[in-house]
């Protein structure tokens, strides 16, 4: 069978072992698994890798554990403005969403907008209006309210505060993303966030921006990056990380190595990222104490991690 592989993050930042206990830890590692599992499915029937992104991402918004989706954090107005974004490596197609608010899977839309719009970012009332047409699930508030994040949010309301979810010391969820390679040798990455907490203005982060958050091209990677999303901006991290093999020849490893630890801290890029070539390598690599990750390939067998 040709190579198949995935991988699945759920944010980056600081995580204290301390506050992690054995049940989280192992609530975290099993909402990581079951996403792999479900994209690995899709991948094992030959399925594509666009598709399995999707799928795994899915999964991991339907859980409150991780911030995107149904764990999304509070904004300054107690809402939940979410952002998801998805790349197919063979055409170049990308789909994304901004600040839509109770979509129940936002990476679902996004693959709405490049499927069936001739659109690649669409945001606020005009992605809402488009979620109607196309006749996604809708959740009302009480679906994304999450008694942790009140409290993360109650801290800081009112503040010119805006925190990263996972920034906190004792709450700490994530961004969540996928990256597959598929039997038919194609890439594909997909990113969703409910941003930062009391976060104002629309502020839109890294996520749903192409090129910033999520990038996928069957010539070099898939890359998708959790952190400190205007940093990430700035740095065009996920597109630099594949113009870093692209033009200047360098392994996967290397790439991501070079944006991670030298281009984005000068920025003060705290966060990390997924990557994975078309050889099927898979690079999980954070400049923070911890990631929620995990990969699988042909083998079957899930791996899951959250410190170094
Ligand atoms: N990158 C996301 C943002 O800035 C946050 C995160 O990774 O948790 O919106």
């Amino acid at each position: 069978m040709s190579r198949i592989a995935l991988a699945v993050h759920g944010g980056a930042g600081t995580i204290s072992r301390e506050l992690l206990t054995p049940s989280r830890e192992k609530a975290y590692k099993e909402a990581l698994e079951l996403a792999l599992r479900r994209g690995h499915a899709v991948l094992e029937r030959g399925g594509a890798a666009l598709d399995a992104v999707e799928v795994a991402v899915r999964a991991l918004e339907d859980t409150p554990l991780f911030n995107a989706g149904r764990g999304s954090v509070f904004n300054a107005d107690g809402q939940h403005e979410m952002d998801a974004s998805l790349m197919n490596g063979s055409d170049l197609r990308a789909g994304a969403v901004a600040g839509v608010q109770n979509v129940k899977n936002p990476i679902g839309l996004a693959r709405r907008v490049m499927d069936h719009s001739s659109h690649v970012l669409i945001s606020g009332m005009g992605a809402f209006e488009f979620a109607h047409q196309q006749k996604v699930e809708l959740e009302d508030d009480e679906y994304f309210f999450d008694e942790f994040r009140y409290q993360q949010w109650k801290e800081v309301v009112g503040s010119d505060t805006v925190q990263l979810d996972h920034a906190d010391k004792e709450k700490k969820f994530g961004t969540v993303g996928a990256v597959a390679l598929d039997a038919a040798g194609h890439l594909a990455a997909a990113t969703s966030t409910g941003g930062m907490t009391n976060k104002k203005w629309q502020r839109v982060g890294d996520s749903p921006i192409i090129g910033a958050g999520t990038y996928a091209n069957d010539e070099s990677c898939a890359v998708s990056c959790t952190g400190h999303g205007e940093s990430f901006i700035r740095a065009v991290a996920a597109h630099d990380v594949h113009a870093l093999m692209a033009y200047k020849g360098l392994s996967l490893e290397e790439a991501v190595r070079v944006v991670v630890h030298e281009k984005l801290p000068p920025l003060d890029g705290d966060g990390g990222l997924i990557a994975i070539d078309r050889a099927g390598n898979i690079v999980l690599d954070f400049n923070c104490p911890g990631m929620y990750r995990g990969h699988v390939g042909n083998d079957a067998v899930y791996h899951t991690a959250i410190f170094r």
